[in-house]
């Protein structure tokens, strides 16, 4: 629990929110400044500011909560997508440092982009740069087996 932080601060009743739903756990409720109408967040009640450091019980139920919330919300807002999200840390664009996963009710036509579309590289990897890559992430993330 953080005192300053709004999602705490939603999560103790201290601001209103329109919620959406809630659990031991997690926390729903929609975004104030919403991309599309029914744009969600998803939060867990610990404070936690990264994905990386949450406990693997919070990792899961957020998760849980996102499966199970999803296809309502596209549902109830008539759409037949969503884009599912997560800024992790402040150069992301992430400004409230408690983790949230914001789900944004798509349709075609919107004019939205996508994920992948939000940076790029400047020059195409080669196959070796790929290798490297690939051959680094997995010694900084051996300890996942
Ligand atoms: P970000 O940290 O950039 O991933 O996004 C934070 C999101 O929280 C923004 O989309 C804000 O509109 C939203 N937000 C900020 N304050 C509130 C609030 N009191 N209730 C609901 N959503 C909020
Ligand atoms: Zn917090």
């Amino acid at each position: 629990m953080s005192d300053s932080c709004i999602f705490c601060r939603i999560i103790r009743g201290e601001i209103p929110s329109y919620k959406i739903y809630e659990d031991e756990r997690t926390l729903a409720f929609l975004d104030i400044n919403p991309s599309a109408p029914g744009h969600t967040i998803i939060i867990p009640k610990a404070h936690v500011t990264r994905v990386e450091d949450l406990s693997e019980e919070d990792a899961q139920a957020l998760f849980r909560t996102l499966h199970g919330l999803v296809g309502g919300i596209q549902d109830a807002l008539e759409v037949p997508s969503s884009t599912i999200g997560i800024n992790n840390g402040p150069e992301s664009g992430q400004e409230i440092p408690h983790v949230h996963i914001h789900v944004i009710p798509r349709t075609r036509g919107d004019r939205g982009r996508i994920i992948q579309g939000l940076v790029q590289p400047l020059n195409r990897l080669s196959a070796e740069e790929m290798r490297r890559i690939a051959e680094r992430i997995r010694e900084h993330t051996s300890t996942l087996d």
